[in-house]
């Protein structure tokens, strides 16, 4: 039996119909932005394997600092001890965070990130003795797929089961152009209608809605309205953070800063499942008192896992080397030509670019569904040219590893333009 074969004995896939689903394909190596199946088909990974491998696959510096870890300390439970790995991403995150964050807990992945946001922020208040229950989000929003994260994620069928079933959440237009005014009203009208603890963000770019973006300075305004009625923010920088949109963090683009961020996905380069939500000291404090009650009782076995830790501090330098930012910008100013030349295509909508992440929308005839016709077709067509990109309904988009080379992102683009001719 092959690999595939092998694994629908066993294996159930995430967001996977397996009665309607094509076969996995078996990935057996990996290196820099391209990747190898069984059969020794190459694949440039365009999408940096959901958002998580911008320095490349099988990376040797990180694989060596995993090494050294492994063979020193492993692992060691972080209740009542502590270690170097832990402490020392702690002090580079405070070199690179937004300086109001000044506390960090550790989880696993991007879900619990976000988790741990929301319960913090609910008992906030309960600490101080004040009910406030609400959380804010946006429409077509992801933020993972435990309860907590669930409940404030917008995209309705990944939650249509659980209705009934969540904390209370209300939406609220993303401030895309035009829209803005509507999503500033909407903000307020919320506030005043509900008990708000919590307003949670993807900033700038919401990666699972299709790369959707939208301005800075209208996510400024909503921070701004937050913070004047005392609603705690958290930006969901799973997806964006170290270096997709350009700069360290999209929070990096804003004048206001939000109280607290979940960080995951880049974070240790795709090597070790690693999750962190970041805090102020504002926030740490409310929770620190003579009375136990007030604790944050929540944490996960492998918390802070210190082989984990040293993946993370070694991608933190490769993002920081200079061959690495140039890396950024070359992907960057590489999307803006290829904007350019395809922006005027009879069968595209729009097309957007901010940092590492390019998108365009095919015009379709049909309401495209995330998972309909068109994107399967289109899907298809690039898994047969040797690219790995997953659109999401009508939106192609590609986010690339930072290490991706010229000639493989022409090939990239190549196989989108050749795409929008069989659509
Ligand atoms: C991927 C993602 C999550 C969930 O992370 P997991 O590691 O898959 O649990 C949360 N928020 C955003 C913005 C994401 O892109």
């Amino acid at each position: 039996m092959n690999l595939t074969e092998r694994d629908r004995q066993y294996l159930w896939h995430p967001y996977t119909q397996h009665k309607t689903a094509a076969v996995p394909i078996a990935i057996k190596k990996g290196k820099g932005a391209l990747l190898w199946d069984e059969n020794n088909k190459e694949y440039i990974d365009a999408i940096a394997s959901w958002w998580v491998n911008p320095y490349g696959h099988s990376n040797t510096f990180i694989a060596d600092a995993i090494y050294k870890q492994l063979t020193t300390l492993e692992h060691v439970l972080f209740g009542g001890f502590t270690h170097e790995p832990a402490v020392l991403v702690a002090e580079k995150l405070m070199e690179i965070l937004p300086k109001n964050q000044q506390k960090i807990f550790f989880s696993d992945n991007g879900s619990t990130a976000v988790e741990i946001a929301i319960k913090v922020a609910l008992q906030y208040f309960f600490n101080k003795g004040k009910k406030k229950t609400t959380i804010i989000a946006f429409e077509d929003s992801f933020h993972g797929d435990t309860f907590g994260a669930m409940a404030a994620s917008g995209i309705s069928f990944f939650v249509e089961a659980f209705q009934g079933m969540f904390i209370d959440v209300v939406r609220i237009p993303v401030p895309v152009k035009g829209l803005e005014q509507q999503s500033y009203d909407a903000l307020h009208a919320v506030i005043k209608m509900h008990d708000c603890a919590g307003f949670i963000f993807e900033p700038l770019v919401q990666g699972a809605a299709g790369m959707v973006m939208y301005a800075p300075e209208a996510l400024d305004v909503l921070l701004r309205i937050c913070r004047e009625n005392n609603v705690l923010t958290i930006a969901d920088e799973v997806m964006t953070g170290f270096g997709k949109t350009g700069k360290t963090f999209a929070t990096d683009y804003l004048v206001e800063k939000p109280d607290m961020m979940c960080l995951s996905k880049a974070l240790t380069g795709g090597t070790i499942p690693m999750a962190i939500t970041t805090f102020t000291q504002e926030l740490f404090d409310a929770f620190y008192d003579d009375d136990i009650n007030k604790a944050l009782f929540h944490g996960h076995t492998f918390t802070a896992n210190p082989t984990g830790c040293a993946a993370a501090l070694a991608s933190l330098a490769l993002l920081q080397t200079n061959e690495m930012q140039a890396n950024i910008v070359r992907v960057h100013q590489s999307h803006l030509e290829f904007e350019e030349r395809v922006k005027n295509h009879p069968q595209v909508v729009t097309t957007r670019v901010l940092g590492v992440i390019f998108a365009l929308e095919i015009k379709t005839e049909s309401t495209a569904s995330y998972y309909g016709t068109l994107r399967n077709k289109l899907y298809d067509f690039f898994i047969e040219n040797g690219v790995i990109l997953r659109p999401v309904g009508n939106i192609v988009y590609i986010l690339p590893p930072y290490v991706i080379t010229e000639e493989q992102l022409q090939k990239v683009y190549q196989v989108v333009e050749k795409a929008l001719e069989i659509v």
